[in-house]
């Protein structure tokens, strides 16, 4: 899927509690969760900063 609106979704690492920019190899979709949007990573991303292999939930951006 081509996420025009991944830039809308960041990852907020678990462990840091930095946020980070959804890795472009890593692909996602759109689920939803209990009526709302929630942006699922296909694999866990790992955070830039601790390295530590965070959630496959993306956090919104508004
Ligand atoms: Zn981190």
């Amino acid at each position: 899927m081509v996420a025009e609106n991944k830039i809308e979704w960041v990852i907020q690492c678990d462990n840091c509690g930095k946020e980070y920019d959804i890795p472009d190899k890593i692909s996602t979709s759109l689920e939803d969760m209990e009526g709302t949007e929630q942006l699922v990573l296909e694999t866990a991303p790992i955070c830039p900063y601790c390295n530590t292999l965070n959630s496959r939930l993306a956090k919104h951006v508004f």
